[in-house]
């Protein structure tokens, strides 16, 4: 069985606890967002670089993504959201191009990227999106940005929304044994 895309919209995880990863984005403040983008960062280096043996291309089953490819994913987002968050303090209430993060998977062959590299590139994404939160004017939290399904998101839920899916993916991999993961639509 392939990848089953999830077309789910995750916006509600603006309102009320993740129910899989428990992870409440009520908690996340602008000022943490940048620690919180680099904190997780810096779980994936552990995951990535640390795991002696580990089997990183491993898939738990032929339905779920292995951590090399949860990685590569993570990295992608951190480029992706600092694209939107620079997108909607420098033009109006803009609509995103639509991202289909399976397609990119199987584009950019995910399974075969090597996780040194990976994890460089997650590392380097992830500053530069931090950095670009940490400068985020005062008057500019409320500038708004569309994606290309309708939703509309302030910069400051942009910033609450976008840190739940790497977190989310961490409690993926470490639910690789066999418990229950998604690839959440973002
Ligand atoms: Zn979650």
């Amino acid at each position: 069985m392939a990848i089953v895309p999830d077309t789910k919209d995750w916006t509600w995880v603006l309102e009320r606890p993740c129910t899989e990863c428990g992870f409440d984005t009520r908690v996340v403040t602008r000022e943490s967002l940048p620690e919180g983008i680099r904190d997780n960062a810096a779980a994936w280096q552990e995951l990535l670089l640390g795991s002696a043996g580990a089997d990183l291309r491993r898939r738990p089953s032929d339905s779920r993504w292995s951590r090399l490819e949860y990685a590569c994913h993570v990295r992608d987002v951190f480029r992706l959201f600092d694209r939107r968050l620079r997108l909607m303090l420098e033009s109006d209430e803009p609509t995103f191009p639509n991202w289909d993060q399976d397609a990119t998977a199987v584009a950019d062959s995910y399974r075969e990227q090597d996780p040194v590299d990976v994890a460089g590139a997650l590392l380097d994404a992830a500053e530069i999106l931090a950095g670009d939160f940490a400068i985020v004017p005062a008057a500019a939290w409320h500038r708004t940005g569309v994606r290309s399904d309708g939703a509309r998101f302030s910069v400051e839920s942009l910033g609450r929304y976008l840190i739940h899916d790497p977190v989310h993916h961490l409690h993926d991999v470490a639910c690789d044994a066999g418990g229950v993961g998604s690839t959440s639509a973002i």
